[in-house]
């Protein structure tokens, strides 16, 4: 058992230092050894504790926060828990835009976590009033002493990562990482992990994941802002309709795409495999490590590291529900059903 032998003066000195856990089973088929940088394991039980912190306590530095004032953004629901965890023990209000696509549950998390919750259209686009940036940057104009993080283009969401989940990854693989497979939203954790593991080693290979119905993969290719990449989806975090300041597209080797449906499998079959309860986008994560893997980009001496982003507790209506599932036509084909029996065996 590792030890943990003092005591915190709150619970922000746990942000960070998540563990990095071997994968024993879901990758078995495919050549190389696989790591799962666990970031449910932060207080906040997602990597975006990090952003929060960081983001926060660069703008008290810089003088712009002071107690009582409020700190406002847009949010697909974990940088929320975020902020509002980091503001509660900092003495901030938080006002948070959310996407419509985030879970009830986690909505509700949100409030349980003393923030004020505007539930916004997902399929509205970015220049829509009604879309969550918009509404957050008016909420920002009309409230006096706000700070608005903007993290999709706040520099500060990359550096949060460069310093802190790169080095970790370094110093846990001793500097034997050769891949890390990360997911993409506002880019922030792929950007700054990929900037400080190739100032390290510049041959590690950085392989992003994107989902089928957002701009990142097409765009990473050609440069170009294809519309037609852009149709709904359900993953919740990953993928783009628009092009963040916070993605450094150039420290990202290569983009793979996964479904929606076998990214739900795939995180289910992570938990029941691995024991490790994880959100949509590490069922993503590990179903496009699978396909880099079937794809030949790994091989015995690869040491793969997947950053696993959040926690399954915020899906439970969701890719934990039979019924969800059965509703987005999950469970019909006889594959699917064989699976699930498959890893019950
Ligand atoms: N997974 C989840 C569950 C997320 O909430 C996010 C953040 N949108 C991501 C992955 C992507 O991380 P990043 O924003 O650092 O690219």
């Amino acid at each position: 058992m590792i030890e943990n032998t003092s005591i915190c003066k709150n619970i922000l000195e746990l942000v960070g230092n998540s563990p990095l856990i071997q994968l024993n089973k879901i990758t078995q088929h495919i050549p190389g050894s696989f790591y799962a940088k666990y970031e449910a394991y932060n207080p906040g039980h997602s990597m975006k504790d990090r952003i929060a912190l960081h983001i926060i306590e660069e703008a008290e530095k810089q003088g712009i926060l002071k107690p009582g004032n409020t700190i406002i953004e847009t949010t697909s629901g974990n940088t929320g828990f975020s902020l509002a965890l980091v503001s509660i023990i900092k003495g901030y209000k938080c006002i948070l835009a959310v996407n419509s696509k985030a879970s009830a549950g986690k909505i509700n998390m949100l409030k349980a976590m003393g923030a004020k919750v505007y539930v916004c259209p997902a399929h509205a686009k970015a220049d829509d009033p009604r879309s969550y940036y918009s509404v957050a940057k008016r909420l920002h104009e009309e409230t006096a002493n706000s700070v608005y993080i903007n993290q999709y283009f706040n520099q500060l969401n990359i550096e949060a990562h460069y310093n802190t989940t790169g080095p970790e990854i370094w110093k846990q693989t001793n500097g034997k990482v050769t891949h890390i497979v990360a997911a993409s939203g506002t880019g922030g954790t792929i950007s700054g992990v990929s900037k400080y593991i190739k100032e390290q080693n510049p041959n590690v290979k950085i392989l992003g994941v994107d989902a089928f119905g957002s701009i990142l993969k097409k765009f990473h290719e050609t440069g170009e802002f294809d519309k037609n990449e852009i149709y709904p989806y359900r993953i919740e975090g990953l993928g783009k309709n628009l092009i963040p300041t916070a993605t450094d597209f150039n420290v990202i080797d290569v983009f793979e795409k996964v479904t929606d449906e076998a990214a739900a499998h795939k995180a289910r079959e992570l938990a029941i495999t691995e024991g490790l309860f994880t959100g949509y986008t590490s069922g993503a994560v590990v179903q496009a490590a699978l396909q880099y893997g079937e794809k030949g980009i790994f091989n015995e001496n690869s040491n793969v590291v997947l950053i696993l982003p959040d926690h399954g507790s915020r899906y439970m209506e969701k890719i934990y529900s039979d019924d969800w599932m059965k509703e987005q036509g999950f469970f019909d084909s006889q594959t699917k059903e064989n699976e699930v029996v498959e890893y019950i065996k």
